[in-house]
């Protein structure tokens, strides 16, 4: 994962406090709010009608030998993701209660077959890897699934349901 990318929290036993993370490159613990920019383009499904752009909060490293500026991404925006969290759960969710991918593909987010397919190997080859590491670094133990590792991820880390 590249240091621009930082899930809050992610010490382990910290409750941590969302608007004051540490910095990523010299892990100084004073930074600054510093504007936000907007990442565009997620994918929502047919049923939501809110639009797919997100505020991304942007800080300033305050030790000045380091002085970085870094992106810490709200816990259900994933890097390099073009789905919300909650997203790529309800595919999971899906496809684990048998619908097919055409179908997920045409009737919960009417988008092409070919980007739920890659939602589906990004679950797998990038997401659920992802999920793991983080899990592992904030408790010290091992989980495997999607599911079982979004669930133990957000309820551990995240405090977001
Ligand atoms: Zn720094």
């Amino acid at each position: 994962m590249s240091p621009k990318y930082k899930l809050p929290n992610s010490k382990p036993g910290s409750k941590g406090n969302l608007s004051r993370p540490d910095c990523p490159y010299c892990g100084f613990s004073r930074c600054w709010k510093h504007a936000t920019y907007e990442r565009k383009g997620f994918h929502r499904p047919k049923s939501e009608h809110q639009h797919g752009t997100v505020a991304i909060q942007r800080y300033l490293c305050l030790n000045p030998p380091c002085e970085h500026t870094f992106s810490v991404l709200p816990e259900n925006v994933l890097p390099y993701c073009r789905f919300f969290l909650d997203g790529l759960i309800g595919i999971a969710d899906a496809l684990a209660d048998g619908m097919s991918a055409y179908r997920i593909a045409k009737y919960q987010w009417s988008l092409s077959l070919r980007v739920i397919l890659r939602a589906v190997s990004q679950i797998k080859n990038t997401v659920t890897p992802w999920l793991a590491k983080l899990y592992q670094e904030a408790t010290g133990t091992i989980k495997t699934g999607f599911q079982a590792l979004t669930q133990a991820v957000l309820k551990t880390i995240c405090c977001y349901r």
